[in-house]
C-alpha cells in the first residue's frame, strides 16, 4: 500500500493528519456486504463520508462494487452524483427547501416522510409527465423522521396519492440495535413487517451498522451501513467484521518539565505531584478534540500513542493543543515534530469517544479541516 503522492506532498506544515485506508473501507464494505447476501448492501456516506472526505470514498466504495448510496442533504446528493453517475442515491433528509426539481433532475431518491412531502413530490412527477422514484420512511419507534402508523395506512388504503412515483424503497430506522438485548428492536422489527405488508412487491430496508448484526432477520432487501463501513464498532454486544480504516495523528510541538505542584492549562485543573515531563500536541476543540476528554473530575480521560505508549491528557483541552503527560514513557521516546497517535491502532475511534463521555461517530465526524486528510490505496 503507497500513500498517495499528491497529498503526501503538503506534510510539510501539517499539523495533523487523518490517514484515510481506502483499501480497507472497500474490503469492509465487502465483508458487510457477504455477510448480509443475499440482502443488498448500500453505503452512507452522509456528512462527507463521516468526515474522511465522500470524494475519494464513494470513489473507493463504487469501484468496489457498493451501487446504491444513502447521504442526508442536497448538497451531498450532488457532490454524489457527480461521483456515482449510475448509482442509486437516496437523500434521507427527504424534500429539503425547494429541492425537488434538483432532485428530479439528478435522478435522486427522496426517502419522504410526510404525506406533504409525499404530495409535493407526486406533484412535480405528474407535471414533468415522468415517473419520478422515491423512498419511504415510516416511523416503528424511533419518532424521529417517518411516517406515523396512522399516515402509512391512510397512504396504503389511497395509492392514487403515489400516482407518478415508482417506490424504490420502505425503510424505518432501530433506536436501540447497538444493545441487541434490548425488547425494542423485536418490536420494532414486528412494527416493520406489519406496516410494509401494506407496499407488497416493494424492497424493504431497516438496519444499519448496528442493526444488521442482530441477524438476518433484520437484513430485508438492503441494509444501510455507514460507521462500520469506516471501521467502527456500533454494537455493544456483536462485532461486525470490520478494521480500522483511519488513523488521526497531530504533530507535538514540544516537551518541559513541570515541577510538583506547579499547574498545567486553563484555570489550572491539573496540578503535578511529582516532577513531571508535558508534551504539548498540536490539536484541541477546534480540531474536534472534545473539550470533555480532559478530565479533571477524575472521570478517566482520553489519550494519545507516542511511539507505542499510551499517554494521558491532563489540563484543559484548549481550542489548538492537548497537554499530555509523558513522565513514564521510556527517554527519547517524545521527539518534537513527531506525530502522537489521536486514533489508531491500541486507541480505536471507541475508546476516544469514551473518554469524552461521547460515542465513536460524534468524534469521527467532527474531525475538523486542519487536519491534513492522507488517502492510502491499493499500489495496484
Ligand atoms: C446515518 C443513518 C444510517 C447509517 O447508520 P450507521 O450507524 O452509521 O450505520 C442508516 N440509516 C439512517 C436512517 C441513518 O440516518
Amino acid at each position: 500500500m503507497t500513500v498517495n503522492a499528491r497529498m503526501s506532498g503538503s506534510l510539510a506544515g501539517a499539523t495533523g493528519t487523518i490517514t484515510v485506508d481506502l483499501a480497507q473501507i472497500a474490503a469492509n464494505w465487502r465483508a458487510l456486504a457477504a455477510k448480509v447476501a443475499p440482502a443488498q448492501c448500500a453505503a452512507v456516506v452522509k456528512a462527507d463520508a463521516y468526515g474522511l472526505g465522500a470524494e475519494r470514498v464513494i470513489a473507493a466504495l463504487s469501484h468496489a462494487g457498493c451501487t446504491t448510496f444513502f447521504i442526508a442533504t442536497p448538497e451531498e446528493a450532488e457532490t454524489a452524483r457527480k461521483l456515482a453517475p449510475e448509482a442509486h442515491i437516496f437523500a434521507l433528509d427527504g424534500l429539503v427547501g425547494g429541492c425537488a426539481t434538483a432532485f428530479a433532475n439528478q435522478g435522486v431518491t427522496p426517502v419522504l416522510s410526510t404525506l406533504d412531502d409525499i404530495a409535493a413530490w407526486a406533484a412535480l412527477a405528474r407535471m414533468r409527465g415522468e415517473t419520478l422514484p422515491a423512498a419511504l420512511h415510516i416511523d416503528t419507534g424511533l419518532n424521529r423522521l417517518g411516517l406515523p402508523v396512522r399516515d402509512v395506512r391512510r397512504l396504503a388504503a389511497d395509492p392514487s396519492v403515489l400516482s407518478g412515483l415508482r417506490l424504490e424503497l420502505v425503510m424505518s430506522h432501530l433506536a436501540s440495535a447497538d444493545n441487541p438485548r434490548d425488547p425494542k428492536n423485536r418490536d420494532q422489527l414486528l412494527a416493520f413487517e406489519t406496516l410494509t405488508a401494506l407496499f407488497p412487491g416493494v424492497p424493504r430496508s431497516l438496519a444499519a451498522s448496528d442493526g444488521l448484526m442482530l441477524g438476518p432477520a433484520y437484513h430485508f432487501n438492503l441494509v444501510r451501513p455507514g460507521y462500520a463501513i469506516y471501521g467502527g464498532q456500533a454494537s455493544q454486544l456483536a462485532p461486525a467484521p470490520v478494521k480500522p480504516a483511519v488513523r488521526v495523528a497531530a504533530r507535538i510541538l514540544a516537551v518541559a518539565d513541570v515541577a510538583p505542584g506547579e499547574t498545567v492549562g486553563y484555570s489550572a485543573t491539573w496540578r503535578a505531584k511529582r516532577p513531571s515531563r508535558i508534551a504539548t500536541i498540536a490539536a484541541g476543540y477546534a480540531d474536534g478534540v472534545p473539550r470533555n476528554s480532559s478530565a479533571p473530575d477524575g472521570r478517566p480521560g482520553g489519550h494519545v500513542l507516542i511511539d507505542g505508549h499510551l499517554a494521558p491528557l491532563v489540563g484543559r483541552v484548549s481550542m489548538d493543543l492537548i497537554t499530555v503527560d509523558v513522565t513514564d514513557l521510556p527517554d527519547g521516546a517524545v521527539k518534537p515534530h513527531d506525530f502522537a497517535t489521536l486514533i489508531g491502532e491500541g486507541l480505536t475511534i471507541e475508546d476516544a469517544g469514551i473518554a469524552a463521555a461521547t460515542i465513536g461517530y460524534e468524534i469521527l465526524t467532527r474531525l475538523g479541516p486542519r487536519f491534513t486528510r492522507l488517502y492510502v490505496e491499493d499500489a495496484a
